[in-house]
C-alpha cells in the first residue's frame, strides 16, 4: 500500500457469461429464461483484481446485453494506466459514457469499488456504514398458473422463507387466487405483491379490495401502475394510507425520480436496485428516500451471486431497509448460484466478510 502505484489499473476486460435458469423467471412485462449478464473485471498494478456484473433487463430497463458489452469494453481500454485511489472521482468521469446504460455503469462500479476495497483489506459494506445489518430476503413466487404459486410457495416454505413476493399482471382474477393461495401456505407467510405496471389505480383498489375480503392484506404493493403514472401512484398512496405500502420500482429509476416521489407524496416505500441508477446513485437514493420517511427495499434484476452481493453489502451497511428482495440466485443453477454469505433461506450474513465484495465469478478463480 506504501507504494504509490497500487492503484493503477493494469488490465480491464469485459465478457458475457451465460447460464440456464432453474425455472423461467415470468413477470408482468416479460421472462428471463437464461441468465445472459456482462462481467467486467479489473487488475491493479499490485496483481489485486475486482469483480463487476451487469444484469440486463431488457424487458424492464430497454438496455441490451450487446451495447452493454460494447460499452463495458470501451471502459476497460480507458480504465487501463488510469489509478482508482479517488475511486469517487474516477468513477465520476464515466457517467456520461453510461448514459442510459446503468446495468453498464453499475458492473463498472462494482469492479472499481471491489478492487479499491480488497486493496484495503476493508468488506465493501464499509463504505457505506460502521456496522452491517442482517438481511433476511423475501422469494419470488413467479407469474404462472395457480398449482405452481401454491407448489412454489410451499416449497419455499418448507426450505425457511417466509415473506413471499407474488408477482401479478397478467389475469386479474388468477392473480388474485394466486395471491390467496401463496397466503394460505402458512398463517406466517407475509405477503408483497408486485404489479410490475400491469394495473391502473382503480383496477389496483379493486384487487386491494377482493385480496381483504378473501383475509389477505398485503405488506407491500409494488408499482401498481405504468412508472409515468405518477398521478395514479400518489391516488393509491392516499387512497390506502395506513394501510398496505405502495412502493415504486420502475417509476424511480434516478435521484431525480426519487425527489419527485417525495414531492408528490406519490409512495411510501421505493425499491432500490444496483441496475437501475448503478452503485453511487443508488446509495444517494436510498439516503434521500430515507429522509424523507419512506421505507427501502433493496432489489434486483437476474443477478448472479456476485451482483447480488454486492447489493447485500449497499444494503447491510447503509442499514435501515426493511425490505429485501435479494433472491435471484434461487433460480440460478450451479456456481453462479452460490454467496459465501447467503443461507438457503435468504439471510445475507456479512458480521464477518472478508475484503471487496467476497464473490469471484467461478469461471475466473
Ligand atoms: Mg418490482
Amino acid at each position: 500500500m506504501s507504494d504509490p502505484s497500487w492503484a493503477i489499473v493494469r488490465r480491464a476486460q469485459a465478457f458475457v457469461v451465460e447460464a440456464p435458469l432453474l425455472t423461467p423467471f415470468r413477470i408482468a412485462t416479460g421472462q428471463h429464461t437464461t441468465l445472459e449478464n456482462v462481467f467486467f473485471t479489473i487488475e491493479l498494478a499490485n496483481g489485486i483484481r475486482g469483480y463487476g456484473e451487469a444484469a440486463v433487463a431488457s424487458h424492464i430497463t430497454g438496455e441490451s446485453v450487446a451495447r452493454t458489452r460494447d460499452n463495458l469494453k470501451k471502459a476497460a481500454r480507458a480504465c487501463e494506466g488510469e489509478d482508482i485511489s479517488d475511486h469517487a472521482s474516477f468513477l465520476k468521469g464515466f457517467r456520461e459514457a453510461f448514459t442510459g446504460n446503468h446495468a453498464g455503469l453499475a458492473a463498472l462500479e462494482m469492479a472499481v469499488l471491489d478492487a479499491w476495497t480488497r486493496a484495503r483489506g476493508i468488506p465493501l459494506w464499509k463504505l457505506f456504514g460502521i456496522r452491517p445489518a442482517p438481511l433476511s430476503s423475501d422469494i419470488t413466487i413467479v407469474i404462472g398458473t395457480l398449482d405452481e404459486a401454491r407448489d412454489a410457495a410451499a416449497a419455499f416454505f418448507r426450505q425457511g422463507f417466509r415473506v413471499f413476493k407474488v408477482k401479478v399482471g397478467r389475469d386479474i382474477d388468477l392473480d388474485l387466487q394466486r395471491v390467496l393461495a401463496v397466503s394460505r401456505v402458512s398463517p406466517q407467510a407475509r405477503i408483497i405483491v408486485d404489479v410490475n405496471q400491469a394495473y391502473d389505480a382503480a383496477g389496483t383498489l379493486r384487487f386491494l379490495k377482493a385480496l381483504k375480503a378473501g383475509g389477505v392484506l398485503p405488506l407491500l404493493l409494488e408499482q401498481p401502475v405504468p412508472r409515468d403514472d405518477w398521478d395514479g401512484l400518489a391516488a393509491i398512496t392516499h387512497a390506502v394510507k395506513g394501510g398496505v405500502l405502495v412502493c415504486a420500482d420502475e417509476s424511480v429509476k434516478s435521484l431525480a425520480d426519487v425527489r419527485r416521489a417525495i414531492r408528490m407524496k406519490a409512495v411510501s416505500a421505493v425499491n432500490i436496485k444496483l441496475m437501475k441508477s448503478g452503485i453511487l446513485e443508488a446509495e444517494a437514493i436510498a439516503r434521500a428516500a430515507r429522509a424523507a420517511g419512506l421505507e427501502l427495499m433493496i432489489g434486483a434484476m437476474m443477478e448472479s451471486s456476485l451482483a447480488i452481493t454486492a447489493a447485500a453489502h449497499l444494503a447491510a451497511g447503509l442499514g435501515g431497509f426493511r425490505f429485501v428482495d435479494l433472491d435471484t440466485t434461487y433460480f440460478l443453477k450451479g456456481p453462479l448460484s452460490r454467496s459465501p454469505y447467503l443461507d438457503g433461506k435468504g439471510c445475507f450474513d456479512l458480521a464477518d466478510a472478508g475484503p471487496g465484495i467476497g464473490v469471484v465469478p467461478a469461471d475466473r478463480a
